[in-house]
Protein backbone atom coordinates (compact mmCIF):
# COMPACT_ATOMS: atom_id res chain seq x y z
CA UNK A 1 0.00 0.00 0.00
CA UNK A 2 1.73 3.62 -0.84
CA UNK A 3 0.95 6.09 1.45
CA UNK A 4 1.66 9.92 1.07
CA UNK A 5 2.58 11.54 4.06
CA UNK A 6 1.95 15.60 4.78
CA UNK A 7 4.13 17.66 7.17
CA UNK A 8 3.18 21.24 6.24
CA UNK A 9 4.30 23.67 7.97
CA UNK A 10 3.98 27.82 7.95
CA UNK A 11 7.55 27.77 6.21
CA UNK A 12 8.19 24.26 5.33
CA UNK A 13 6.54 21.66 3.70
CA UNK A 14 7.87 17.98 4.35
CA UNK A 15 6.60 14.89 2.15
CA UNK A 16 7.13 11.39 1.60
CA UNK A 17 5.62 7.98 0.51
CA UNK A 18 5.82 5.03 2.12
CA UNK A 19 5.38 1.56 0.72
CA UNK A 20 3.89 -0.97 3.30
CA UNK A 21 2.00 -4.06 3.09
CA UNK A 22 -0.68 -3.87 5.98
CA UNK A 23 -0.71 -7.91 6.13
CA UNK A 24 3.05 -7.94 7.19
CA UNK A 25 4.07 -4.25 8.81
CA UNK A 26 7.70 -4.22 9.39
CA UNK A 27 8.79 -4.15 13.13
CA UNK A 28 11.32 -1.38 12.29
CA UNK A 29 10.75 1.69 9.68
CA UNK A 30 11.70 1.03 6.40
CA UNK A 31 13.36 3.71 3.66
CA UNK A 32 10.21 6.37 2.31
CA UNK A 33 10.46 5.67 -1.81
CA UNK A 34 9.90 9.04 -2.20
CA UNK A 35 11.26 12.24 -0.30
CA UNK A 36 10.56 16.20 -0.97
CA UNK A 37 10.78 19.22 1.10
CA UNK A 38 10.32 22.47 0.15
CA UNK A 39 11.81 25.59 2.25
CA UNK A 40 10.22 29.12 1.85
CA UNK A 41 12.67 30.53 4.00
CA UNK A 42 15.78 30.72 1.64
CA UNK A 43 15.04 33.74 -0.30
CA UNK A 44 12.47 36.09 -0.49
CA UNK A 45 11.34 35.54 -4.34
CA UNK A 46 11.23 31.94 -4.20
CA UNK A 47 10.75 28.86 -2.17
CA UNK A 48 13.35 25.88 -2.98
CA UNK A 49 11.79 21.97 -3.57
CA UNK A 50 14.26 19.32 -3.48
CA UNK A 51 13.32 15.36 -3.90
CA UNK A 52 14.98 12.26 -3.53
CA UNK A 53 14.16 9.03 -5.04
CA UNK A 54 15.50 6.05 -6.47
CA UNK A 55 18.93 7.20 -5.35
CA UNK A 56 18.26 10.72 -7.38
CA UNK A 57 18.26 14.30 -5.69
CA UNK A 58 16.60 16.72 -7.93
CA UNK A 59 16.35 20.85 -6.76
CA UNK A 60 13.62 23.45 -7.81
CA UNK A 61 12.81 26.84 -7.11
CA UNK A 62 9.54 27.92 -6.64
CA UNK A 63 8.60 31.35 -7.50
CA UNK A 64 6.92 32.58 -4.21
CA UNK A 65 3.82 33.94 -6.27
CA UNK A 66 3.17 30.48 -7.35
CA UNK A 67 2.72 28.88 -3.57
CA UNK A 68 -0.80 28.27 -4.50
CA UNK A 69 0.35 25.40 -7.21
CA UNK A 70 3.43 24.29 -5.17
CA UNK A 71 2.11 20.74 -3.76
CA UNK A 72 1.37 20.30 -7.27
CA UNK A 73 4.45 21.05 -8.19
CA UNK A 74 5.95 19.09 -5.67
CA UNK A 75 3.62 15.24 -6.29
CA UNK A 76 4.12 16.01 -9.90
CA UNK A 77 7.77 15.00 -8.89
CA UNK A 78 6.41 11.36 -8.12
CA UNK A 79 4.83 10.17 -11.73
CA UNK A 80 8.01 12.29 -14.14
CA UNK A 81 11.83 12.35 -14.37
CA UNK A 82 14.44 11.20 -12.27
CA UNK A 83 12.24 10.76 -8.94
CA UNK A 84 9.38 9.15 -10.71
CA UNK A 85 8.67 6.47 -8.40
CA UNK A 86 4.71 5.88 -9.37
CA UNK A 87 3.19 5.70 -12.73
CA UNK A 88 -0.08 7.23 -11.27
CA UNK A 89 -0.77 9.14 -8.21
CA UNK A 90 -3.78 6.90 -8.26
CA UNK A 91 -1.48 4.17 -7.20
CA UNK A 92 -1.49 5.82 -3.53
CA UNK A 93 -4.49 4.88 -1.22
CA UNK A 94 -4.15 6.86 1.65
CA UNK A 95 -2.49 10.28 2.57
CA UNK A 96 -1.37 10.87 6.13
CA UNK A 97 -1.47 14.68 7.06
CA UNK A 98 0.50 15.59 10.20
CA UNK A 99 -2.19 18.16 11.74
CA UNK A 100 -0.57 19.93 15.19
CA UNK A 101 -3.52 20.93 16.88
CA UNK A 102 -6.82 18.78 16.99
CA UNK A 103 -7.67 20.68 20.02
CA UNK A 104 -9.91 18.82 22.51
CA UNK A 105 -11.90 17.08 20.24
CA UNK A 106 -9.43 14.32 18.63
CA UNK A 107 -7.86 11.14 20.99
CA UNK A 108 -6.79 9.53 17.90
CA UNK A 109 -6.07 9.59 14.08
CA UNK A 110 -9.54 10.05 12.02
CA UNK A 111 -10.51 9.80 8.51
CA UNK A 112 -10.63 13.57 7.27
CA UNK A 113 -14.33 14.75 6.61
CA UNK A 114 -15.89 18.02 6.03
CA UNK A 115 -16.59 18.21 9.74
CA UNK A 116 -13.00 17.57 10.27
CA UNK A 117 -11.77 20.33 8.18
CA UNK A 118 -14.44 22.44 9.78
CA UNK A 119 -12.53 21.70 13.04
CA UNK A 120 -9.07 22.12 12.02
CA UNK A 121 -10.32 25.18 10.51
CA UNK A 122 -11.59 26.54 13.94
CA UNK A 123 -8.78 26.14 16.00
CA UNK A 124 -6.48 28.16 13.51
CA UNK A 125 -6.65 30.60 16.81
CA UNK A 126 -4.71 28.24 18.93
CA UNK A 127 -2.16 27.07 15.98
CA UNK A 128 -1.94 30.19 13.33
CA UNK A 129 1.13 29.29 11.93
CA UNK A 130 0.62 25.30 11.48
CA UNK A 131 -3.48 24.28 10.63
CA UNK A 132 -3.71 27.01 7.97
CA UNK A 133 -0.93 25.46 6.10
CA UNK A 134 -2.42 21.86 6.92
CA UNK A 135 -6.05 23.04 5.43
CA UNK A 136 -3.88 23.80 2.33
CA UNK A 137 -2.53 20.59 2.13
CA UNK A 138 -5.87 18.49 2.31
CA UNK A 139 -7.49 21.10 -0.10
CA UNK A 140 -4.53 20.40 -2.98
CA UNK A 141 -5.25 16.74 -2.23
CA UNK A 142 -8.96 16.49 -2.28
CA UNK A 143 -8.47 18.61 -5.98
CA UNK A 144 -5.19 16.20 -7.32
CA UNK A 145 -6.72 13.04 -5.61
CA UNK A 146 -10.43 13.58 -4.82
CA UNK A 147 -11.28 9.45 -4.23
CA UNK A 148 -8.38 9.33 -1.85
CA UNK A 149 -9.09 8.47 1.62
CA UNK A 150 -7.54 11.35 3.78
CA UNK A 151 -6.27 10.46 7.57
CA UNK A 152 -5.33 13.80 10.24
CA UNK A 153 -2.81 12.34 12.83
CA UNK A 154 -2.85 14.91 15.26
CA UNK A 155 -0.04 16.17 17.22
CA UNK A 156 -2.01 16.67 20.39
CA UNK A 157 -4.07 13.40 20.34
CA UNK A 158 -1.55 11.18 22.53
CA UNK A 159 -2.04 13.92 25.37
CA UNK A 160 -5.55 13.36 25.73
CA UNK A 161 -5.47 11.12 28.47
CA UNK A 162 -3.73 14.00 30.54
CA UNK A 163 -5.65 14.17 34.08
CA UNK A 164 -7.44 17.19 35.17
CA UNK A 165 -5.17 18.07 37.94
CA UNK A 166 -2.17 18.23 35.16
CA UNK A 167 -4.21 19.77 31.88
CA UNK A 168 -6.72 22.68 33.81
CA UNK A 169 -4.75 25.68 34.44
CA UNK A 170 -4.98 27.32 37.39
CA UNK A 171 -7.47 30.11 36.02
CA UNK A 172 -10.91 31.23 36.77
CA UNK A 173 -12.55 28.15 35.86
CA UNK A 174 -14.28 29.42 33.28
CA UNK A 175 -10.96 30.11 30.78
CA UNK A 176 -11.16 26.39 30.89
CA UNK A 177 -14.24 26.25 29.59
CA UNK A 178 -13.58 28.25 26.72
CA UNK A 179 -11.12 26.00 25.83
CA UNK A 180 -7.72 27.40 27.75
CA UNK A 181 -6.21 24.20 28.58
CA UNK A 182 -3.14 21.92 28.40
CA UNK A 183 -3.06 20.37 25.12
CA UNK A 184 0.69 19.27 24.97
CA UNK A 185 2.51 18.55 21.68
CA UNK A 186 4.78 16.50 19.69
CA UNK A 187 2.39 13.79 20.27
CA UNK A 188 2.98 11.51 17.58
CA UNK A 189 7.15 11.50 18.33
CA UNK A 190 6.60 11.12 22.06
CA UNK A 191 4.38 8.03 21.35
CA UNK A 192 6.47 6.39 18.78
CA UNK A 193 9.10 6.87 20.86
CA UNK A 194 7.55 4.74 24.07
CA UNK A 195 6.88 1.75 21.91
CA UNK A 196 10.30 1.78 20.54
CA UNK A 197 11.64 1.89 24.59
CA UNK A 198 8.78 -1.07 25.21
CA UNK A 199 10.87 -2.88 22.36
CA UNK A 200 14.50 -2.24 23.28
CA UNK A 201 14.02 -2.97 26.63
CA UNK A 202 11.44 -5.66 25.97
CA UNK A 203 9.00 -4.51 28.46
CA UNK A 204 5.19 -4.22 27.52
CA UNK A 205 4.49 -0.45 27.28
CA UNK A 206 1.17 -1.48 29.61
CA UNK A 207 3.81 -2.26 32.34
CA UNK A 208 5.79 1.19 32.00
CA UNK A 209 6.77 4.18 33.28
CA UNK A 210 8.62 6.53 30.99
CA UNK A 211 9.78 10.28 30.70
CA UNK A 212 10.47 10.86 27.06
CA UNK A 213 12.77 14.08 25.94
CA UNK A 214 11.59 15.23 22.21
CA UNK A 215 14.73 18.03 21.99
CA UNK A 216 14.79 19.71 18.68
CA UNK A 217 13.87 22.99 17.58
CA UNK A 218 11.08 23.15 19.59
CA UNK A 219 11.36 20.96 23.30
CA UNK A 220 9.15 19.17 25.25
CA UNK A 221 9.30 16.30 27.84
CA UNK A 222 6.26 13.84 28.64
CA UNK A 223 5.86 11.73 31.48
CA UNK A 224 4.08 8.33 30.33
CA UNK A 225 2.72 5.66 32.25
CA UNK A 226 1.19 2.54 31.29
CA UNK A 227 1.54 3.85 27.46
CA UNK A 228 -0.52 7.02 28.31
CA UNK A 229 0.64 10.25 28.70
CA UNK A 230 -0.13 11.85 32.04
CA UNK A 231 1.75 15.20 31.88
CA UNK A 232 3.30 17.23 29.41
CA UNK A 233 5.76 20.07 29.21
CA UNK A 234 3.72 22.39 26.81
CA UNK A 235 0.52 23.64 27.27
CA UNK A 236 -2.26 25.62 25.56
CA UNK A 237 0.70 26.03 22.98
CA UNK A 238 3.85 24.73 21.91
CA UNK A 239 5.44 27.85 24.04
CA UNK A 240 5.41 26.44 27.48
CA UNK A 241 7.59 24.43 29.39
CA UNK A 242 11.50 23.78 28.50
CA UNK A 243 13.73 25.83 26.57
CA UNK A 244 14.05 26.01 23.31
CA UNK A 245 16.14 27.41 20.18
CA UNK A 246 14.60 30.47 20.09
CA UNK A 247 11.32 29.75 22.01
CA UNK A 248 11.53 31.06 25.75
CA UNK A 249 9.79 27.92 27.33
CA UNK A 250 7.87 28.87 30.69
CA UNK A 251 8.67 32.48 32.08
CA UNK A 252 6.27 34.13 34.79
CA UNK A 253 3.48 35.19 32.95
CA UNK A 254 3.71 38.75 34.98
CA UNK A 255 7.07 39.75 32.78
CA UNK A 256 4.11 40.24 29.89
CA UNK A 257 1.70 42.58 31.67
CA UNK A 258 5.09 44.28 32.75
CA UNK A 259 6.24 44.78 29.01
CA UNK A 260 3.02 45.84 28.07
CA UNK A 261 2.14 48.27 30.56
CA UNK A 262 5.59 50.20 31.10
CA UNK A 263 7.00 49.70 27.57
CA UNK A 264 3.60 49.40 25.66
CA UNK A 265 4.55 46.26 23.77
CA UNK A 266 1.45 44.86 20.99
CA UNK A 267 0.52 41.15 21.26
CA UNK A 268 2.56 41.12 18.02
CA UNK A 269 5.60 41.78 19.52
CA UNK A 270 5.47 39.65 22.10
CA UNK A 271 4.45 36.94 19.94
CA UNK A 272 7.71 37.04 18.41
CA UNK A 273 9.97 37.88 21.00
CA UNK A 274 8.57 34.87 22.92
CA UNK A 275 8.75 32.47 19.67
CA UNK A 276 11.56 33.88 17.36
CA UNK A 277 13.70 35.42 19.34
CA UNK A 278 14.39 34.08 22.65
CA UNK A 279 15.73 30.55 24.07
CA UNK A 280 18.93 30.06 23.08
CA UNK A 281 18.99 32.70 20.38
CA UNK A 282 17.73 35.12 22.62
CA UNK A 283 20.33 34.34 25.41
CA UNK A 284 23.54 33.65 23.47
CA UNK A 285 22.54 36.12 20.65
CA UNK A 286 24.38 33.87 18.23
CA UNK A 287 22.11 30.73 17.01
CA UNK A 288 18.66 28.95 17.92
CA UNK A 289 21.09 25.96 16.84
CA UNK A 290 22.62 23.81 19.77
CA UNK A 291 25.22 22.84 17.63
CA UNK A 292 26.61 26.37 17.61
CA UNK A 293 26.24 27.29 20.80
CA UNK A 294 28.69 24.16 21.82
CA UNK A 295 31.23 25.29 19.56
CA UNK A 296 31.15 28.86 21.05
CA UNK A 297 31.04 27.60 24.95
CA UNK A 298 34.87 28.03 25.36
CA UNK A 299 35.09 31.50 24.57
CA UNK A 300 31.56 32.50 24.58
CA UNK A 301 30.90 33.51 27.99
CA UNK A 302 26.52 34.37 26.76
CA UNK A 303 26.92 30.74 24.88
CA UNK A 304 27.68 29.30 28.24
CA UNK A 305 24.85 30.95 29.93
CA UNK A 306 22.38 30.08 27.30
CA UNK A 307 23.34 26.39 27.22
CA UNK A 308 23.67 26.13 31.14
CA UNK A 309 20.05 27.74 31.55
CA UNK A 310 18.88 24.90 28.38
CA UNK A 311 20.34 22.23 30.63
CA UNK A 312 18.55 23.77 34.13
CA UNK A 313 15.38 24.26 32.68
CA UNK A 314 15.45 20.60 30.95
CA UNK A 315 16.54 18.96 34.22
CA UNK A 316 13.90 20.72 36.31
CA UNK A 317 11.09 19.82 34.22
CA UNK A 318 12.17 16.10 34.13
CA UNK A 319 12.12 16.00 37.71
CA UNK A 320 8.90 17.96 37.91
CA UNK A 321 7.41 14.84 35.97
CA UNK A 322 8.82 12.02 39.07
CA UNK A 323 6.01 12.34 41.24
CA UNK A 324 3.03 11.76 39.16
CA UNK A 325 4.90 8.53 37.57
CA UNK A 326 5.96 6.94 40.86
CA UNK A 327 9.07 5.48 39.73
CA UNK A 328 10.71 5.64 36.15
CA UNK A 329 11.25 2.41 34.10
CA UNK A 330 13.61 4.98 31.43
CA UNK A 331 14.27 8.26 30.50
CA UNK A 332 14.36 8.80 26.47
CA UNK A 333 16.17 11.20 24.76
CA UNK A 334 15.37 11.76 21.02
CA UNK A 335 15.34 14.33 18.10
CA UNK A 336 17.70 16.35 16.78
CA UNK A 337 19.28 17.22 20.26
CA UNK A 338 18.25 14.10 21.64
CA UNK A 339 19.70 11.87 19.38
CA UNK A 340 22.81 13.36 18.96
CA UNK A 341 24.36 16.07 21.82
CA UNK A 342 26.17 13.40 23.95
CA UNK A 343 26.58 16.91 25.98
CA UNK A 344 22.95 17.55 26.93
CA UNK A 345 22.75 13.96 27.93
CA UNK A 346 25.06 13.34 30.24
CA UNK A 347 24.93 17.25 31.51
CA UNK A 348 20.75 16.40 31.87
CA UNK A 349 22.16 12.48 33.43
CA UNK A 350 24.13 14.04 35.95
CA UNK A 351 21.58 16.26 37.47
CA UNK A 352 19.11 13.03 38.21
CA UNK A 353 21.64 11.17 39.57
CA UNK A 354 20.23 11.82 42.75
CA UNK A 355 17.51 9.25 41.91
CA UNK A 356 19.91 6.44 41.34
CA UNK A 357 20.41 7.63 37.43
CA UNK A 358 23.88 6.02 35.97
CA UNK A 359 25.08 7.06 32.36
CA UNK A 360 27.35 4.97 30.45
CA UNK A 361 29.62 7.59 29.58
CA UNK A 362 31.08 5.06 27.00
CA UNK A 363 28.48 4.42 25.00
CA UNK A 364 27.09 7.58 25.24
CA UNK A 365 29.91 9.56 23.39
CA UNK A 366 29.20 6.88 20.77
CA UNK A 367 26.45 6.86 17.93
CA UNK A 368 24.15 4.99 20.36
CA UNK A 369 20.53 5.26 18.35
CA UNK A 370 17.87 3.07 19.58
CA UNK A 371 20.38 2.00 22.32
CA UNK A 372 20.10 1.50 25.85
CA UNK A 373 23.03 3.84 27.34
CA UNK A 374 22.44 3.35 31.02
CA UNK A 375 24.95 1.74 33.29
CA UNK A 376 23.80 -1.76 34.11
CA UNK A 377 23.20 -0.78 37.86
CA UNK A 378 21.31 2.53 36.97
CA UNK A 379 17.62 2.78 38.69
CA UNK A 380 16.30 3.09 35.39
CA UNK A 381 17.27 2.43 31.61
CA UNK A 382 18.44 5.49 29.54
CA UNK A 383 17.74 5.24 25.95
CA UNK A 384 18.52 7.41 22.92
CA UNK A 385 15.98 6.91 20.04
CA UNK A 386 15.32 8.18 16.47
CA UNK A 387 12.19 9.30 16.24
CA UNK A 388 9.94 9.13 12.98
CA UNK A 389 6.91 10.88 12.79
CA UNK A 390 6.53 10.49 9.50
CA UNK A 391 6.72 6.84 9.47
CA UNK A 392 4.42 7.12 13.10
CA UNK A 393 1.40 8.64 10.38
CA UNK A 394 2.21 5.87 8.12
CA UNK A 395 1.31 3.40 10.30
CA UNK A 396 -1.36 5.14 11.63
CA UNK A 397 -2.85 5.32 8.48
CA UNK A 398 -2.73 1.67 7.96
CA UNK A 399 -4.68 1.53 11.42
CA UNK A 400 -7.17 4.22 10.74
P1 LIG B 1 12.72 19.98 14.39
O1 LIG B 1 12.21 20.28 15.76
O2 LIG B 1 12.71 21.17 13.48
O3 LIG B 1 12.15 18.73 13.77
P2 LIG B 1 15.17 18.47 14.75
O4 LIG B 1 14.58 17.39 15.58
O5 LIG B 1 15.71 18.11 13.41
O6 LIG B 1 14.25 19.73 14.60
O7 LIG B 1 16.35 19.13 15.60
C1 LIG B 1 17.05 20.21 15.09
C2 LIG B 1 18.03 20.70 16.13
O8 LIG B 1 18.88 19.60 16.53
C3 LIG B 1 18.98 21.76 15.59
O9 LIG B 1 18.49 23.03 15.86
C4 LIG B 1 20.24 21.50 16.33
O10 LIG B 1 20.33 22.45 17.38
C5 LIG B 1 20.10 20.15 16.98
N1 LIG B 1 21.20 19.25 16.68
C6 LIG B 1 21.35 18.45 15.62
N2 LIG B 1 22.53 17.78 15.71
C7 LIG B 1 23.13 18.18 16.85
C8 LIG B 1 24.38 17.87 17.51
N3 LIG B 1 25.24 17.02 17.01
N4 LIG B 1 24.62 18.49 18.68
C9 LIG B 1 23.76 19.37 19.20
N5 LIG B 1 22.59 19.69 18.64
C10 LIG B 1 22.28 19.12 17.48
Amino acid sequence: MKILVLNAGSSSQKSCIYDISPHDIPAHSTAPLWFATIDWTVNDDYGLLKVEANQEKVEITIPKNQRPSAISMMLATITTGKTKVLDNLTEITRVGHRVVHGGAEYSEACVITPEVKNTIEKLIPLAPNHNPAHLEGINAISEILPDTIQIAVFDTAFHQTIPPEAKIYPLPYKFYEQGIQRYGFHGISHQYVAECASQIINKPLSELNLITCHLGNGCSVTAIKNGQSINTSMGFTPLEGVMMGARCGSIDPAILIHLITEYNYSAPQLNHILNKESGLLGVSGISADLRHIISALDDNPQAQLAFNIYIHRLQSVIASMLPCLGGLGALVFTAGVGENSALVREKVCAGLSYVGLKLDLDKNATKCINTNIAQSDSSCEILVIHTEEDWAIALQCLKT
